[in-house]
Order: structure tokens, then C-alpha cells, then sequence
């Protein structure tokens, strides 16, 4: 490519992750020149590359590692288990290739134009895109930014040392650090800390709230918080890491809180304290896209920036930050360019934390529901009495859901147990399907099942519950 080269786009899209890559191909699919531009060689973004496979690849291994160590209880023993670090990698690294292949092949059939470079706006019509080989200016009609989100650093922590690791770091796998403390007890943290205590590392988590995944109802996260008490050395709560120090034994940590003691080393920390728009580094500025101090770009329900014909999708338009999120917002997009009356409309968007056990939720949350003065009922059926979940060893999990009083339809609904991330799913379509309890108890759920438990919940509000004996108010 010589300097300064140019192209003209239709439809430019900024960023290569779940988001931009849907966009792109329901932009192609809809008859539109397509130009799809990634800073890497590989697509996917983040979730592809360093989020939501890699970290559900060695979230299957601390699974198989975990079950494995409980079958003991059942009567089946297995060897302690040989990890081999370099095999791991290697299969997490082989699942997230076949998915670039296979982006790479849709690509290919689509006939999309894909450039690698980092892109920066220079004007509502333009944008340069700096590659090994020089700046190439690609003029636009329409843009997609999809420019996704980084990880949120502390400035004041020893950045460069390598034994501070965001997810990123955390997801290579390095090694497995005897003692691993996480800062920050949301969805990343406690996945990773999954991870590596199922791999050997002693964990301790310090969140600054009072509840580790604060966005989510205790009565969900509690079975989770009561089982990693057991494995983990500490979770601390209220507490705020004040300072990191390197030191040659370790990585010296201060806390500010309750119950943590003033200081402790660990072998490696890592930082999972939320995440970050990219919206400051693309010369927004210059094409006269707003953007807020966080660089989160508003968008409205077309997905439309105050330019009008530049949109804007997933991390970086803001929360929940989640790759479900980021497609469906994709295509609206690209339908919207292509003419067609589409919104984002969604009634809810479904947040799992693929924990052990899991907790998944959607809808209202019931502190939503009481902060919002909403007049609600609630059925919450424990899976100690699920034939199913007592069957697989575990009867810790519930599944709650709340319906409006006034009409009866289902506003929430939320589980924690082993694959709630695979039943909220029902609960998402029985609550953009307008259906009410009654609706969900008269669908047959197959016995056994883990789905019974939402269609039992929901009986234990319609009244017709049988599986467990609720006294007559
Ligand atoms: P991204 O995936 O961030 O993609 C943006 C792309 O744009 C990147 O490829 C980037 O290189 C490129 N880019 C940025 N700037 C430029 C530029 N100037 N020029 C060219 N290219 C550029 N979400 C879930 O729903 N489920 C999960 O299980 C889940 N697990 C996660 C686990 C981890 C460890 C992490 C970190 C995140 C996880 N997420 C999960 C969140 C999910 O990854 C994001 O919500 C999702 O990737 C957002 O998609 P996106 O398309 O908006 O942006
Ligand atoms: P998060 O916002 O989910 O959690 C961050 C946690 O850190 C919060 O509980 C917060 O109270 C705490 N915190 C903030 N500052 C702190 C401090 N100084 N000390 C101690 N605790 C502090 O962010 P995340 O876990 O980093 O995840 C980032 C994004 O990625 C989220 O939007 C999440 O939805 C997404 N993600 C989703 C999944 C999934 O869907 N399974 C998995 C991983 C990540």
C-alpha cells in the first residue's frame, strides 16, 4: 500500500469484535459495500481473543478438575490431577483459532473488504488508518464504531510489573501462582479466580463493596459466596487495596478495610476492577462525534451518534458491557443504514457469571423492583427439593422470579446453581414474550431438569405448586 492510498466505503465499520463483526456481515447480507477494519490479525475483539471463550475454555477445566475432586463423595475416587499448563493453553488457544477461521471464512463469503490498522477519525467523512505500511485514507458514507473497551488500570499500582496482571495477562496462563490475590469481586474476578483455584492457586478476592457481584440480588449470590468461602483463603469485603509495593518475595499489598489485615504479599495480583470504553482513542473529537468524560459515545435507540449517519455499538456506547449486547446493537445498526425501521428494543439483556456455582439473572432485580416501588410477587423455589439438582450432588441453587402484581407478567427472574447461564435463556424469552406465571407452570418442563425449577417458581405464584407445600395465606 503506498502512503496515503484512499478507498470509499458504504459502510465503514471501526472494530472487529462481536459487535463489528455482526454489524458488517448484516450490513454485506443487506446489500451494502462493507469495509471492516481491526488493529489486529485476528477477529473476534475481545471476547473472541481474550475474554469470553478463552475464559469459558479453562472455566470447562475447573469444572471437570472441581467434579472430578467431588465424585470422591459419591463413591467414584480419581488421581490428583496432573496439570499441564503448555496443553492447556494450547486447547484454549486451538478453540479461539477455530473461531478466527471460521470469522475469516464468513468474511471471505460476504465479499468484505477487511483492513488491519488502528483507525482514527479525521473528519465526519474520513478515516485514517495507520498500518505497517503507511496511512491509508478511507472516505465513508455511513461508519459503525465498535471500537469495544480496555481493561481499567489503578495508575497508582506498579503497572509494569509483571506479577500485576489484568485479564488479559490472567488469561495467558503464565503460570499458577501460589497465592493469587483479585481486586474486585465482579463477573472477571470471580471467573478467573475460578480458574485458578481449580489450577492450584490459594485465592483471596477484596471487593469494595459490601456483596461481591454487587449489580445482582444477595439471596442469588449468596450459595456462590458460601461455597468459595469454603475454597478460597479470603474474601474480603468493604475494602479498598490502598497500595502495591514490589518487593523480591512477592507483590506487597496494603488494605483499608473491616476485617483484611494491614498488609499481606502475594505472588501475583490481579486487577479486575471493570473495564473502560476506547471512545478517547479513535479522534472522535474530529469527526464531531460527542462523547462523554469516560469516553462512552451516546447513542440513541437506532444506535445513532449525534452525527447522523455515524453509529455507534457495544462496550463503547456503555453497560452492560457483553458481547449479546454488542451483536444485537450490531445489526440494528446495520439494519438502520439499510433502510430498515429497526430499534433497540429489547425488553432485557441477560447477565451470567460463569462461576461454580453459576448465577444468571434478567429483567428487574428484585432490589430494583423495591428501590422503583414496584408492586411485585415473588416465587423462589430452592433446588434442594429439584429431583435433578439433588441428583447431580448439589442442592444449593435457587430460581427466583417476580412478576408485576397488577398484570402478572414475569418482570424478573434469576438462578444460581450449576447451568443457570443455559436456563435464564427461557426466562429471557417467557419475559419479551409478555408471559405471566401461569403461562410458564402450564408449559411442560421435561423431568428431570434443572428447568423445571423456573416453571416451579413460577407455580409457587400462580398457586398450583405441588413439588413443595406452601401454607394457604
Ligand atoms: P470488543 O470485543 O472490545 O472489540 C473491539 C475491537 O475493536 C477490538 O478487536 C479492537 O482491537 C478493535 N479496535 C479498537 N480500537 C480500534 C481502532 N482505533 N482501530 C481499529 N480497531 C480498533 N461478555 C459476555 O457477554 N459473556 C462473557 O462470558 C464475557 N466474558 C468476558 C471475559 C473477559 C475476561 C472479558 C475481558 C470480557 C468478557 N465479556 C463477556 C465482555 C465482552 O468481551 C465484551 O462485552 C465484548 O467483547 C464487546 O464487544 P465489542 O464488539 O463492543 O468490542
Ligand atoms: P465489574 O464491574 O463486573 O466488577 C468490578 C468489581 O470491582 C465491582 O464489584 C466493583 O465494586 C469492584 N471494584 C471497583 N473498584 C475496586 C477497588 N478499587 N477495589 C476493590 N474492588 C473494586 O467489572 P469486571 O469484572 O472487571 O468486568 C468488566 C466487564 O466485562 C463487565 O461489564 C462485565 O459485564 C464484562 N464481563 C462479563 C462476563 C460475563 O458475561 N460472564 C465475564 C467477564 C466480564
Amino acid at each position: 500500500m503506498s502512503a496515503n492510498s484512499s478507498l470509499n466505503a458504504e459502510v465503514l465499520v471501526l472494530g472487529g469484535g462481536p459487535g463489528g463483526y455482526t454489524a458488517a456481515f448484516r450490513a454485506a447480507d443487506l446489500g451494502k459495500q462493507v469495509v471492516l477494519v481491526e488493529k489486529y490479525p485476528v477477529l473476534g475483539g475481545v471476547c473472541l481473543n481474550v475474554g469470553c471463550i478463552p475464559s469459558k475454555a479453562l472455566l470447562h477445566i475447573a469444572q471437570i478438575i472441581h467434579e472430578a475432586d467431588e465424585m470422591a463423595s459419591h463413591g467414584v475416587s480419581f488421581g490428583k490431577p496432573e496439570i499441564d499448563l503448555d496443553k492447556i493453553r494450547h486447547f484454549k488457544e486451538s478453540v479461539t483459532k477455530t473461531l478466527n477461521q471460521g470469522l475469516d471464512g464468513l468474511v471471505k463469503q460476504r465479499k468484505i473488504t477487511r483492513l488491519q490498522g488502528t483507525g482514527q477519525f479525521t473528519s465526519a467523512n474520513t478515516l485514517d488508518l495507520n498500518t505497517e505500511d503507511g496511512v491509508q485514507t478511507i472516505t465513508f458514507e455511513n461508519a459503525i464504531i465498535a471500537a469495544g473497551s480496555s481493561p481499567t488500570r489503578i495508575p497508582v499500582f506498579p503497572n509494569d510489573d509483571p506479577r500485576l496482571m489484568d485479564s488479559t495477562d490472567a488469561l495467558a496462563l503464565e503460570d499458577i501462582p501460589e497465592k493469587l490475590l483479585i481486586v474486585g469481586g465482579g463477573i472477571i474476578g470471580l471467573e478467573m479466580a475460578t480458574v485458578y483455584h481449580a489450577l492450584g492457586s490459594k485465592i483471596s478476592i477484596v471487593e469494595l463493596m459490601p456483596q461481591i457481584i454487587p449489580g445482582c440480588d444477595k439471596d442469588l449470590v449468596l450459595p456462590l459466596q458460601k461455597r468459595i468461602k469454603k475454597q478460597y483463603d479470603n474474601i474480603w469485603l468493604k475494602t479498598k487495596v490502598s497500595a502495591i509495593e514490589p518487593t523480591d518475595a512477592g507483590l506487597k499489598v496494603s488494605f483499608e478495610g473491616d476485617k483484611a489485615p494491614e498488609s499481606e504479599v502475594f505472588d501475583k495480583v490481579l486487577i479486575a476492577v471493570g473495564r473502560r470504553p476506547n471512545g478517547l482513542k479513535i479522534g472522535a473529537d474530529k469527526a464531531g462525534i460527542k462523547f462523554d468524560e469516560a469516553g462512552f459515545i451516546p447513542v440513541d435507540k437506532q444506535q445513532r451518534t449525534n452525527i447522523p449517519h455515524i453509529f455507534a455499538i457495544g462496550d463503547i456506547v456503555g453497560n452492560p458491557m457483553l458481547a449479546h449486547k454488542a451483536v444485537h446493537e450490531g445489526k440494528v445498526a446495520a439494519e438502520v443504514i439499510s433502510g430498515q425501521k429497526s430499534a433497540f428494543d429489547a425488553l432485557t439483556i441477560p447477565s451470567v457469571a460463569y462461576t461454580d456455582p453459576e448465577v444468571a439473572w434478567m429483567g428487574i432485580t428484585e432490589n430494583q423492583a423495591k428501590e422503583q416501588g414496584i408492586d411485585y410477587e415473588k416465587g423462589a423455589f430452592p433446588w434442594a427439593a429439584s429431583g435433578r439438582a439433588l441428583s447431580l450432588g448439589r442442592n444449593e441453587g435457587l430460581t427466583k422470579v417476580l412478576c408485576d402484581k397488577e398484570t402478572g407478567r414475569i418482570i424478573g427472574a434469576g438462578m444460581v446453581g450449576p447451568n443457570a447461564g443455559e436456563l435464564i435463556a427461557e426466562a429471557t424469552l417467557a419475559l419479551e414474550m409478555g408471559a405471566d406465571a401461569e403461562d410458564v407452570g402450564l408449559t411442560i418442563h421435561p423431568h428431570p431438569t434443572l428447568s423445571e425449577t423456573f416453571a416451579f417458581a413460577a407455580e409457587m405464584i400462580s398457586g398450583s405448586i405441588t413439588d413443595l407445600y406452601i401454607k394457604k395465606k
